[in-house]
């Protein structure tokens, strides 16, 4: 019953997920800007790639959608009102769809903020939110195409899930959120324990993000960590948020 999941370095600090049904072989990757080094570990583990999932539209996280559809013969799915701008799309999802991989089951959560298509892929048996530029690690993306109310809103949201479920975004970008995070609360006594624990990772880093190994990589935390640690999720209202979000650009 397990869903195994392989974080693959992509670009020069993205993440892309491949996803691993162990009953059925079934497998499914979340987020593909580039196909080598997918194809590479998909090839690796002798997995069966059934589906591209797309959290949101950006090159960064969707570039090698058509490569991967065409090669494996699978769908892409994303947000069905970005079915003019995401690469390969195929098939449109909405709220509170859902999506079948093997025996596990993803529920579409839409959070536009970042984006007006954005959404996350929540497994909640195996208790993990795939949530691209939405939630970072100690973070939250710009707002490209929303309002501070929208990612407040999508805060909500995902602060919802139980605080055990992991959470895996898009970007490594921890270490810097985390002493954003620092500078908003220096009091915070949790934020100062996940910024030197981020630090430790980040000392390990290879030179080049692509042959990054798990040791230096500060992804999944838990929604429970965020609850903790995230100025964002932990702003109290949209107008916090928002002030918090214009600092963080000028940071
Ligand atoms: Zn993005």
């Amino acid at each position: 019953m397990t869903l195994r999941i392989e974080r693959i370095p992509t670009l020069k600090d993205n993440y892309t997920y491949l996803l691993v049904c162990e009953e059925s072989g079934e497998a499914a990757v979340v987020d593909a800007p580039e196909a080598e080094p997918v194809v590479r570990r998909v090839e690796a583990l002798g997995a069966r790639v059934v589906k591209l999932l797309s959290t949101h539209h950006h090159p960064d996280h969707s570039m090698a959608n058509p490569e991967l559809a065409k090669r494996w013969g699978v769908p892409v799915l994303g947000h069905v009102s970005d079915r003019a701008r995401l690469p390969g799309f195929s098939d449109g999802l909405e709220e509170g769809d859902r999506v079948e991989l093997g025996s596990h089951t993803a529920r579409v959560l839409f959070i536009p903020a970042h984006t007006r298509g954005h959404i996350a892929y929540v497994f909640d048996r195996a208790r993990a939110v795939f949530c691209g530029d939405t939630l970072f690690a100690g973070g939250c993306g710009r707002l490209f195409e929303g309002t501070p109310e929208m990612m407040f809103d999508a805060m909500a949201k995902l602060g919802a899930l139980p605080g055990d479920t992991r959470v895996f975004c898009g970007h490594e970008y921890t270490e810097s959120n985390l002493r954003f995070a620092a500078h908003v609360e220096p009091e915070n006594a949790a934020v100062r324990e996940a910024l030197e624990r981020a630090r430790a990772r980040r000392a390990k880093a290879a030179a080049d993000w692509h042959d990054a190994t798990p040791d230096e990589m500060t992804v999944p935390t838990t929604i429970a960590d965020e609850h903790a640690t995230n100025p964002f999720m932990r702003a109290k209202t949209a107008a916090e948020l928002g002030a918090r979000r214009a600092a963080k650009d000028r940071f």
